[in-house]
């Protein structure tokens, strides 16, 4: 198994899983069970999507045109200082905690 992609959002992992196996490719996610281990404090984790190496190519594909669609409907914004980009829900850059400008 490869990693195509990596996130902070288990739902949005799951989203992209989703459209993988749309794909009939088998993705896997690792990192997801983090999420509710501190309870009630909303908790950043870095998952990871896997795919097998044959799909590696089909699967970057599928997440790139996820990513452009995200991308075209302005929902995620990048972090002036660090560059990263971060979810529209995010107040503070993940990354470097700078807030969002
Ligand atoms: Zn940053």
């Amino acid at each position: 198994m490869v990693c195509v992609h990596r996130l902070q959002d288990p739902i949005e992992a799951n989203l992209i899983r989703g459209l993988l196996m749309n794909e009939d490719i088998p993705a896997e996610l690792t990192g997801e069970s983090l999420v509710g281990a501190y309870s009630g404090i909303p908790k950043l984790c870095d998952v990871r999507v896997l795919v097998p190496e044959k799909h590696r190519g089909s699967a970057e594909a599928v997440i790139q045109r996820y990513e452009r669609a995200r991308a075209t409907a302005g929902h995620e914004w990048h972090c002036d200082q660090c560059g990263e980009v971060n979810d529209a829900s995010f107040e503070i850059c993940w990354s470097c905690e700078r807030a969002r400008s």
